[in-house]
């Protein structure tokens, strides 16, 4: 099998440790040695903390706080939030960013970031593979991973079951998927962070 890096296209046998062209992590061992730095994390709607009683998500909060890194929410963020509360949070939330290379318009170092594949219908394969028909909220999900990919965004935070029981499936083409605690492990053992 092959799998398409969601970063630059290249495909990569399975096993492949970093992707063969671009270098992006394909396993967790290889982000220890990596020169890529987890930065951008988008939320899922499952991490929305507006009641701050989640102690993993608070921790990442108190990361974004020092700039370490940033937390960020796609559209679906918005549109699946519920009661004021996590409205209000969802809307504080830093959307993702839309700044997308242009050729001839943006500057190679200009800090405008390359638009992801559209990979919906692979998402949609990889996360619901016997489902014949979507309900709206499988919709959502693929549609929430799709605009993160999209986006460029370096992990997907979420403790939604769809997601987490898809990921080793997931980051085969370099999409990752953390549970709020699996993340603060994870940046912890890579960076040293407290
Ligand atoms: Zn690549």
């Amino acid at each position: 099998m092959e799998y398409e890096c969601v970063k630059c296209g290249h495909k990569n046998a399975t096993g492949t440790q970093e992707c063969a062209a671009c270098k992006w992590p394909l396993t967790i061992e290889a982000w220890e040695k990596s020169e890529y730095k987890i930065f951008k994390i988008t939320k899922d709607s499952s991490c929305i903390n507006a009641k701050q009683q989640h102690p993993a998500l608070n921790q990442l909060e108190e990361w974004e706080k020092q700039g370490r890194l940033r937390l960020q929410g796609a559209e679906e963020l918005r549109k699946e939030a519920q009661g004021s509360f996590q409205q209000a949070k969802a809307e504080a939330t830093t959307p993702l960013p839309t700044n997308f290379f242009i050729l001839g318009s943006s500057c190679l170092n200009g800090g405008d970031i390359f638009a992801g594949p559209e990979i919906w219908d692979q998402l949609r394969a990889i996360l619901f593979p016997t489902v014949a028909e979507l309900n709206n909220n499988q919709m959502s999900d693929v549609n929430h991973l799709a605009q993160h990919v999209r986006s460029g965004g370096d992990v997907f935070v979420t403790s939604d079951t769809n997601f987490i029981r898809k990921q080793e499936a997931l980051r085969r083409y370099g999409i990752w998927v953390f549970s709020p605690e699996e993340l603060v492990a994870l940046l912890k053992r890579l960076y040293k962070w407290n």
